[in-house]
Order: structure tokens, then C-alpha cells, then sequence
């Protein structure tokens, strides 16, 4: 089965320019999940997708809402919305910023965007799945391995404190991993990763890799509808190329201390 797992970011009335790309308004982030709902999907938890590879069953046209970053309008502005429209979600939280602000995107003007709060954290309610986006938004995949530990180590145990439950569940920032992130995240507790891909999640997707369709700013529902189509046909093999081409890129133009600084994901 073909399951669309969609990207999200802020939701928020307004917010920096610079943000467009990764910022919907509260009212189309409802228009597409109502578009979806007429078009027969329903909304699951991340966590019944992962147990169909099991074998468990799901609805007809199943799809799971994740957002990254764990900015504060997640909890002012797109949680009553998800919960009006009974839509469970999974919150992606970058935890070196919590409580204060999205320092990270700094170079690209919106470093004043602010964060959930532990008291956020701590009132999600048990239909919002918490899981890990790295401890400073750091690209995993260019960073040595006993760093990109230390990313998925502190991400998760600084949430399982706030929150109190298990974190098993790991968005790589801006979806990037190798295979060594992905062993590591294995080692550390994690169940399930999250990448990127634009393409629809199927059965035989690494666990540790799950693609999900991003959700641009400027998508009308219908926009998001034929996206969703035109991922379904995607060939996976043609993503791994994009990606492993895009990271030898990054090495080079990036350099060290640009790494965590690009940009949202
Ligand atoms: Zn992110």
C-alpha cells in the first residue's frame, strides 16, 4: 500500500517572508484536510502506519500528518484545528530550542520564530505522537558519527523527560541520513526515522527511512491533491540518486559551519 506520511512545518496567520515555503495558514492547512477527506482518505497515527508493515490493518486511504520543528504555533494554532477535524499528528521537535526561538533559521531572516515551550510539550494530548528532530537541527548526514549520536541521543531523552512517554520516533532534519544515522538511531531506542523523498511511504521502505510528501506554503488543495498523485508514480530509486548527488554538493559548498544552517526541512 502507497501511504502519503505529509510534511508540515509552521502554521501560523502570518509570519517572515523567508518562511513562505514552510508556513500555511491555519484555514489551508484545514482546506487540504478536508480536500483529503472528500477525496477518501482518512487520517491515521504514524504508529498504525508503522505496525501495517506488521500487517495491521488500516483504512482504505490511509494518510499520517507529521510537522517538524516543533515551533509554538503548533500548539496555538494548528493543534485545535487537527483536533476539529479529528486528525491525530506526530510533532518533530528540535529540542536546543525549546522554550526559546528558531535560532537555526537566523541566516535566513526568521530566527525570531518561537518555539513550544516544556509546558507546551508537557499539555499535547495523547492523539499527538512526540518525536525527535535532532538537538540543534544539524544535517546528520555531515557530521561524524559520535556528533550525529549526540544529536539523536539528546533529542530523545530531553523530550522523553518533558513529556513523560517514550520517544521512538526520529525526523531527520531536513530528511537527511545515511546508513550509519540510521544504524545509530536503531542502537539508541528509535523505532521509527523519517526522511523526505517526495514520494509516497510502501511496506518495503526502510523503517529508519520512511519518505513523506513535503506541504509548501503556497499549495492550494488541489495543488496537494495532484502532488500526492504525481508522488505515487515516483520511482524510490531515483530519489536515492537526487539525495546521495545532492549530499556530495552540500560537502563541498556548505563547509563546516554552514552544515545545521540551510534552511528549514
Ligand atoms: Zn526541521
Amino acid at each position: 500500500m502507497s501511504i502519503p506520511i505529509l510534511m508540515l512545518h509552521s502554521i501560523a496567520p502570518t509570519g517572515p517572508e523567508a518562511l513562505s515555503r514552510w508556513q500555511m495558514t491555519p484555514w489551508r492547512m484545514a482546506a487540504h484536510l478536508l480536500a483529503l477527506a472528500e477525496e477518501g482518505y482518512t487520517a491515521v497515527t504514524l504508529q498504525r502506519v508503522v505496525a501495517a508493515r506488521d500487517g495491521a490493518p488500516l483504512p482504505r486511504r490511509p494518510y499520517a500528518v507529521t510537522v517538524d520543528d516543533g515551533f509554538a504555533d503548533f500548539a496555538c494554532e494548528a493543534l485545535p484545528v487537527l483536533e476539529l477535524l479529528d486528525v491525530p499528528s506526530t510533532v518533530l521537535v528540535t529540542t536546543g530550542y525549546v522554550g526559546g526561538r528558531a535560532e537555526w533559521l537566523a541566516p535566513l531572516g526568521a530566527g525570531d520564530v518561537p518555539m513550544m515551550s516544556t509546558t507546551d510539550l508537557a499539555a499535547l494530548p495523547d492523539h499527538v505522537e512526540v518525536g525527535a528532530h535532532g538537538h540543534t537541527h544539524a544535517m546528520m548526514d555531515l557530521l561524524d558519527g559520535d556528533r550525529a549520536r549526540a544529536e539523536l541521543a539528546t533529542g530523545r531523552a530531553v523530550l522523553e523527560d518533558v513529556v513523560g512517554r517514550p520517544v521512538t520516533t526520529v525526523a531527520y532534519p531536513h530528511g537527511y541520513s545515511t546508513r550509519e544515522v540510521r544504524r545509530a538511531a536503531a542502537d539508541l531506542g528509535y523505532r521509527t526515522g523519517l526522511g523526505v523523498g517526495d514520494r509516497l511511504h510502501g511496506h518495503a521502505d526502510d523503517p529508519f527511512a520512511l519518505a513523506r510528501v513535503e506541504v509548501r506554503g503556497d499549495m492550494e488543495p488541489d495543488d496537494l491533491l495532484r502532488h500526492l498523485h504525481a508522488c505515487g508514480t515516483r520511482d524510490p530509486r531515483l530519489g536515492r540518486v537526487k539525495r546521495s548527488a545532492w549530499r556530495v554538493i552540500r560537502r563541498g559548498t556548505l563547509g563546516r559551519q554552514q552544515r545545521h544552517l540551510a534552511g528549514v526541512g
